[in-house]
C-alpha cells in the first residue's frame, strides 16, 4: 500500500486569555492510497482540531506547535498559504456538517461546482459545466441539467450535501476529509450518503477520512479507526478490532450508545457520565480516569503509553499491561 498521509507527533494549541489549551497532544497515524480511515470522539477530543491542523484551517489564535504533517511527499507543516492554497479543494477535499454554511446562496449549484475547475485546472467553461453535470449524476442527483440552474435553497438537505459531495470531489482529490457529514440529516438519508460515500470511494479510488462522534457512521465506510479522548488517539485499529475485541474503557462506553443496526436494540443506549477533560490544565495521567469505572491509582499519576493489542491494533489504557488485572470487556462481537 502506497503511503498518502502521515502525521507524527501533532500538538496543535489555542492561545487564549486564560491560557493555552491543548487541543491536540501528540497525535501520530497515517493514511493509504485508497483507504478509508474513521476517526471517533466526542465533542473537544481533538477530532475536528486534528483535520482543520491538516488542511491548515485554525482559528486565528490556533497553532500547530510541534509535529510533521507529510501529505504525498511534503510537510504540510511548512508549506506557505498560498502553498496550501493550491492543496486545498485540489488536492484535498473536504465536506462538513451543514452544508448550507460551506454553499454560496446567492450563486447558481452549477457556478460553484465548475468554480474549482475553472481556477485550479483553468479547463473551458463548457467542458466545466460538463464535467459538473457528470459529477451531480455521479452522486444521485436527478435531472442534473435542469438542477445545476439552481440556487442552494431549491435543494433538501441531503441533496445539498449531495451536491457538497460533488464538490469535494470534483477536482478528484486525493484525499477527502468529511467532518460529521451526515449528522444534521434524518436517518434514511444519511444511510444513503454514507452508501454513496462508500461507491464513490471504489469508483474514483480517493482516500476518506470520517470525522465523527458515532462509531455506527463509520463501521460500513471506514477500514480502520482511531478513537480520540482528550486530544489523544486512545484506540486505533482495523474495523473489525475497534467492533468485535475493543481495549479501551472508553471505546466500550461509546460502543455502548451505537445501536445494534440489525435488531436495533435501543435499551443498550448508555450515554458516557461525566465530562471530558480540561485541556487547559490536561491530567497528568489517562485522560478519561475520572469517568472510567475501571481506573487504577497508577491511571492518575501517569498516561497510558499505545499498547500493542493485535496486528496494527494499539490502545492507550493501563488494562493492557501484562501486570494489569484481567478485566472483560462488557462490549464487543457486534454486527459491523
Ligand atoms: Fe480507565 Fe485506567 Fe484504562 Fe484510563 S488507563 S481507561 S483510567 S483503566
Amino acid at each position: 500500500m502506497e503511503r498518502l498521509l502521515e502525521i507524527k507527533n501533532l500538538k496543535t494549541s489555542f492561545f487564549t486569555h486564560v491560557g493555552e489549551v491543548k487541543a491536540v497532544r501528540g497525535v501520530s497515524f497515517h493514511l493509504d492510497k485508497g483507504e478509508a480511515l474513521g476517526i471517533v470522539g466526542e465533542s473537544g477530543s481533538g477530532k475536528s482540531i486534528t483535520m482543520m491542523s491538516v488542511m491548515r484551517l485554525l482559528a486565528d489564535n490556533g497553532k500547530i506547535v510541534d509535529g510533521e504533517i507529510w501529505f504525498n511527499g511534503r510537510d504540510l507543516v511548512k508549506l506557505s498559504e498560498n502553498e496550501m492554497q493550491k492543496i486545498r479543494g485540489n488536492e484535498i477535499g473536504m465536506i462538513f456538517q451543514d452544508p448550507m454554511t460551506s454553499l454560496n446562496p446567492v450563486l447558481t449549484i452549477g457556478d460553484q461546482l465548475t468554480e474549482p475547475l475553472l481556477k485550479h485546472k483553468k479547463m473551458p467553461k463548457d467542458k466545466a459545466i460538463e464535467r459538473a453535470i457528470e459529477m451531480l449524476r455521479l452522486v444521485g442527483i436527478p435531472s442534473p441539467e435542469k438542477r445545476i440552474k439552481q440556487y442552494p435553497h431549491e435543494f433538501s438537505g441531503g441533496m445539498r450535501q449531495r451536491v457538497m459531495i460533488a464538490m469535494a470531489l470534483i477536482n478528484e482529490p486525493k484525499l477527502l476529509i468529511a467532518d460529521e457529514p451526515t449528522t444534521a440529516l434524518d436517518v434514511t438519508i444519511q444511510a444513503q450518503i454514507l452508501e454513496l460515500m462508500k461507491e464513490l470511494k471504489q469508483k474514483i479510488n480517493t482516500s476518506i477520512i470520517l470525522i465523527t462522534h458515532d462509531l455506527g457512521v463509520v463501521a460500513d465506510v471506514c477500514n480502520r479507526i482511531n478513537v480520540m479522548y482528550g486530544g489523544l488517539i486512545v484506540e486505533t485499529g482495523r474495523t473489525t478490532d475497534i467492533f468485535y475485541n475493543p481495549k479501551h474503557p472508553y471505546t466500550w462506553g461509546r460502543l455502548r450508545s451505537v445501536p445494534n443496526p440489525k435488531t436495533l436494540v435501543k435499551e443498550r443506549l448508555k450515554p458516557i457520565d461525566g465530562q471530558p477533560p480540561d485541556l487547559l490544565k490536561p491530567p497528568a495521567g489517562c485522560p478519561f480516569a475520572p469517568r472510567c469505572d475501571y481506573a487504577m491509582r497508577v491511571c492518575m499519576t501517569h498516561m497510558p503509553p499505545l499498547f500493542e493489542v493485535g496486528e496494527q491494533h494499539k490502545a492507550a489504557c493501563w488494562l493492557n499491561h501484562p501486570d494489569a488485572p484481567k478485566v472483560e470487556a462488557p462490549v464487543g462481537r457486534r454486527h459491523v
